[in-house]
């Protein structure tokens, strides 16, 4: 049964949460909300263990889909970066400003970027594409991520700035057309650079949040150098060009790592 204490450990981090959001906002809606993630983030680690081949995938359908229909275009929530901005700016502890501090801000130095790699529904879309592992080299132009960030601040500030009227609204509008932008770029560029993440290596203006704090994760992939024969196939299988042998703090995207576990499951000498 020792195996299966991280899928309980997972639950029991989030129960907490969810428990203690529900009597901090004294909202039960806060129990369902995180109980639902932490339940399906506990089933998917569980299907890991378990050796199923599309636990990730599972996981990543169960919270992308539920953030994206249900709290996005049912509940009218903007869970975007500038639905972030806009309940920040309103200094409403709610809905974006507390996904973003338990996902994105705060979580990852816990559990570095698994929201990235089990949950995000852009990125739920594009690992459908084809190019699975990048064919083709990095490129130097992550700083694009900076002017995404940049816009989508100065957006939601020109809205309070111009007292805009039924803000409300311009902000679900702002979703939807966030949504599909975000899903039409993200598709050109993979396709463009042969790559599913370019735009989450390139453009994602969460990364800007996400990179620095998973940082200093506690979670993240070692390899056990012992066993290590260097013979590079982690590196061929992982979607995000992590030089995961590097133990080190400044491994070769060390802060791009989402925790998919491709290169455990294809290391031959299991040194990871
Ligand atoms: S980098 Fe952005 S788009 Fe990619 S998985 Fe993370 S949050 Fe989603
Ligand atoms: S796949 Fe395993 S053995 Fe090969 S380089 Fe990576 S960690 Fe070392
Ligand atoms: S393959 Fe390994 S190093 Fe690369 S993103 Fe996945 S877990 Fe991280």
């Amino acid at each position: 049964m020792k195996k299966y204490w991280p899928p309980a450990a997972m639950l029991a981090i989030f129960e907490t949460v969810a428990v203690s959001l529900w009597f901090a906002k004294d909202n039960i809606f806060y129990l369902f909300n995180f109980s639902y993630i932490g339940l399906s983030i506990a089933l998917g680690i569980f299907l890991y263990i378990r050796r199923y081949e599309h636990a990730r995938r599972v996981v990543q359908l169960l919270v992308g889909l539920y953030m994206l229909v249900y709290l996005g275009l049912i509940c009218r929530e903007n869970m975007q970066i500038e639905g972030f901005w806009y309940y920040l700016f309103t200094g409403v502890f709610e809905a974006a400003t507390i996904h973003y501090a338990v996902a994105k801000i705060f979580g990852p130095l816990l559990f570095g970027r698994g929201w990235c790699g089990y949950a995000c529904w852009t990125a739920m879309v594009l690992d459908l594409l084809p190019y699975k592992v990048p064919e083709r080299p990095r490129r130097n132009i992550g700083w694009i991520r900076y002017i995404t960030f940049a816009g989508s601040l100065i957006f939601v500030a020109a809205l309070f700035l111009a007292r805009a009227a039924n803000i409300e609204r311009i902000m679900f509008r702002a979703f939807i057309a966030g949504n599909l932008a975000y899903y039409a770029a993200g598709i050109a560029l993979a396709y463009a650079f042969r790559d599913n993440r370019a735009f989450c290596k390139y453009i994602c203006p969460v990364t800007v949040f996400l990179k620095p704090m998973s940082y200093f994760s506690l979670l993240r992939i070692k390899c056990d150098k012992d066993k290590c024969v260097s013979c590079g196939k982690c590196r061929r299988v992982c979607p995000m060009d992590v030089d995961v042998t590097d133990n080190s703090r400044k491994r070769l995207n060390g802060t791009e790592c989402i925790l998919c576990m491709e290169c455990v499951r294809n290391c031959p000498k299991n040194a990871l």
